[in-house]
């Protein structure tokens, strides 16, 4: 698995029209960089929201929640991971 930093979507971006973003406002970050360089900078999601990271925290376990965002969870594979890890336990 690729690193990801966990980006936090800005309520000042947050679409009008886009459904759910509110509830799964956690979204992965293809971390160029190591995370403590990231924290706090704004960045693109996977997904193409706009996110500011939160280098506290992991993609893996954060992801994996209820308010992670699905389309970045699918793109990092972090899904299909999450698939395989519940089947084996
Ligand atoms: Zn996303």
């Amino acid at each position: 698995m690729e690193s990801y930093a966990v980006g936090f979507a800005r309520p000042d971006r947050w679409s009008q029209n886009s459904q759910g973003s509110a509830r799964t406002p956690w979204h992965a970050v293809p971390a160029l960089r190591p995370l403590r360089e990231l924290d706090g900078e704004v960045e693109l999601a996977l997904c193409g929201a706009i996110t500011q990271i939160w280098g506290g925290q992991q993609w893996s376990r954060v992801g994996a929640g209820r308010t992670g965002c699905a389309e970045c969870r699918r793109l990092s594979g972090l899904a299909f991971e999450v698939a395989q890890l519940s089947r084996a336990g």
